[in-house]
């Protein structure tokens, strides 16, 4: 008998079982994107080395 939730990021169903590592997200990137939400309406991680890695894409920071 298999378990399945809804990813809280995508809404995809998920299979709940010890294989997968990032339940009950789909993936990876669904729980960086939850964790990085969290740290970001918490404002209390300085140095979130993971959102460093999530938007390591972006320009520089800069003043506006
Ligand atoms: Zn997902």
């Amino acid at each position: 008998m298999t378990i399945t939730v809804q990813c809280p990021t995508c809404s995809a169903p998920v299979e709940w079982k010890a294989e997968n590592t990032y339940r009950p997200f789909c993936c990876e990137r669904c729980k960086l994107i939850d964790l990085g939400a969290w740290a970001a309406e918490e404002h209390a991680i300085p140095g979130n080395d993971l959102e460093d890695e999530m938007f390591s894409g972006d320009l520089p920071t800069r003043p506006h």
